[in-house]
Order: structure tokens, then C-alpha cells, then sequence
């Protein structure tokens, strides 16, 4: 059997394993992110991290999942987020293979989630998919025929920033109107709080859930928000599906942990706010594996590159 150190680099905590090549999770845990000159910083803690592993688990590959726009053929972090301060630029591969001597292969988080369901989630069996997070943020990754569709310059997937409204809510992306601003965890925040305001209710801070708790109690103010957003989420998955046809959409993120109820409601509202036929024809599907899709995402990435595992289907 062979195993891959399976890193998941985000903003607050870097989640790790070690994974066999039939997706066994023999050890996992997590430490948090490096605070500033995460070019650097990133390689070295994980780096550290795989000699301590190595010790307990002799490992053919790394594979990494990270925040970022990822340029996957060299393993560099093309731009970052701004939480991870100085990230632009490491070279992920470069530096730890000089280091480790191990290969080391790095894909974007939102992309190996869905790699990850693929291979052992939601998505497994089907070939194409669209996989979204819907958290803080609204993430996006497109399959087509087991393998991501990147775009010309990596960028593609990008299906937070459709733009929904364009007289609407500026986006950190510097547009107008992205859907993001009206379909993510805190686009339901402020929704809410700016219409409390309204009413004259100043609520200094609220959680998603705390206000999930208030519909749930039957609160007119939380009832009417929540239908806002369902309405949202649905439309802007309604677009997906007329571009992509894509048959399944499964939906991560903090979002995706609201259970049966909220799925069984968006695909109500996704039926009717789609043309006939696509409202047919596609499903709308939680995620599966949750805060492993990108570790065991990473391990797939990793398993085909090195060629350890040939029966599964070419991703990139
Ligand atoms: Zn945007």
C-alpha cells in the first residue's frame, strides 16, 4: 500500500494527513496557518510536519490542497487571499522537493474538494459535475468527463463572482453585484442585520446559525431573510445549471452541514426557478465528506501524478 502526506492549506488552520492509495485516513490532525510571510512559512511548516511524519509512515508523494489561485503544473501559488499574508508566489513543489527529495503535487481547495467527492464523496460514479462551497465565501469547481475544467489561465470556476445584480452589493473581487454578496454565509448575516436596522433592532453581531435558529423559532424578520436567500442560492444555481448542464451540483461549505431539510427546500426553489428540462434533470446534492474533501482530494492528485493508482480517471 502506498501513502501520500495529504496537506489542506487554509486561512486559519492547516489541516494534514496520511492517506493510503485506497483513500484510508491513517492519521489526520491540523495546526494553525502561519500568520505572515506564508511564501516562506507555508513550505517550512509542512515540510517540518512531513519529517515528523516520516518517522511513523514511509511516504511515496505530497499532495496539497490550498486557498488561492494555484498554478498546478508547477505548484506555485499564483495570488492569494488575505488571509495568508504573503502567500503569492511560493513555490510548493520546488522548494519541498529540494527539501524532502519527495514529489509534491498542489491543486486549489474548492477543485480538490471535488476531486475528493469524486473519488470518494458525493460524486463518485459521475463523470461531470459542478462542486460549490457555499461558507464565508462561495467557491466553485467544474468537472467535465473526470477532469477539472481550469480555463485558459486557471481561472475558471469561479462561481461566486457570477454577477447577479449589477446596480447591487460591491465584492471584495472589485465587481459589482457577484453572487457571493447574496448567496454566502455572510451575505445572510448582513441581509439580516441590515434589515433589522431598518425595523430600528440594532443587533451588534449575529452567527448564520444563530439565525437559523430564530427561523426555525418562526421570527417573521429571520423567516423573510431566509427566503431571500434560499431564493439566491437557487437562481444562481439555476445559471449554473443552463451553462453547464451539468446533471449533479454538490454543495460544501458551513452551508452544506444545514442538513435534509435545506436541501430538500433548494431543490424545491432550484425546480422552479430553472428552465423545465434542467429542473428535470439535475440534483442538488450535499457534499459528503466535509473537512476531508481536500486532503483526500490532495491524495488523488497526488496518486494519479505519480501513477500509483491507474484505474481511477485522469483528473488534470
Ligand atoms: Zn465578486
Amino acid at each position: 500500500m502506498k501513502n501520500i502526506a495529504c496537506f489542506d492549506v487554509g486561512g486559519t488552520f492547516i489541516k494534514y494527513a496520511v492517506i493510503n492509495s485506497q483513500g484510508d485516513i491513517l492519521t489526520k490532525n491540523k495546526f494553525p496557518s502561519p500568520v505572515n510571510d506564508c511564501k516562506n512559512a507555508v513550505p517550512e511548516c509542512i515540510i517540518i510536519k512531513t519529517k515528523e511524519l516520516m518517522k511513523d509512515y514511509l511516504l511515496q508523494g505530497i499532495g496539497i490542497s490550498t486557498a488561492g489561485v494555484v498554478d498546478n503544473i508547477k505548484g506555485e501559488i499564483i495570488t492569494a487571499t488575505d488571509n495568508l499574508p504573503g502567500y503569492a508566489g511560493a513555490k510548493l513543489s520546488e522548494v519541498i522537493y529540494k527539501e524532502l527529495g519527495i514529489k509534491t503535487f498542489v491543486e486549489n481547495d474548492v477543485n480538490a474538494a471535488a476531486l475528493g467527492e469524486m473519488w470518494k464523496g458525493a460524486a463518485v460514479n459521475k463523470d461531470t459535475f459542478v462542486c460549490m462551497t457555499l461558507g464565508t465565501g462561495v467557491g466553485g469547481a467544474i468537472v467535465i468527463n473526470n477532469k477539472l475544467y481550469k480555463g485558459v489561465n486557471n481561472g475558471a470556476g469561479e462561481l461566486g463572482h457570477m454577477i447577479l445584480n449589477e446596480k447591487g452589493q460591491s465584492c471584495n473581487c472589485g465587481c459589482i453585484g457577484c453572487y457571493e454578496r447574496y448567496a454566502s454565509t455572510s451575505a445572510f448575516i448582513r441581509m439580516y442585520l441590515e434589515n433589522s436596522h431598518n425595523e430600528g433592532i440594532e443587533i451588534p453581531t449575529i452567527t448564520g446559525e444563530e439565525i437559523m435558529l430564530r427561523v426555525k423559532s418562526g421570527e417573521t424578520l429571520a423567516c423573510r431573510i431566509y427566503d431571500e436567500f434560499m431564493d439566491h442560492i437557487a437562481n444562481g444555481l439555476a445559471s449554473i445549471a443552463h451553462i453547464l448542464d451539468p446533471g449533479l451540483i454538490v454543495i460544501g461549505g458551513g452551508i452544506s452541514a444545514q442538513g435534509e431539510d435545506f436541501f430538500l427546500e433548494l431543490n424545491k426553489r432550484f425546480k422552479s426557478s430553472a428552465m423545465a428540462s434542467y429542473a428535470e434533470n439535475t440534483m442538488i446534492v450535499p457534499a459528503k465528506l466535509q473537512n476531508d474533501a481536500g486532503l483526500l482530494g490532495a491524495c488523488y492528485i497526488t496518486l494519479k501524478a505519480l501513477k500509483i493508482y491507474e484505474d481511477i480517471p485522469l483528473p488534470v
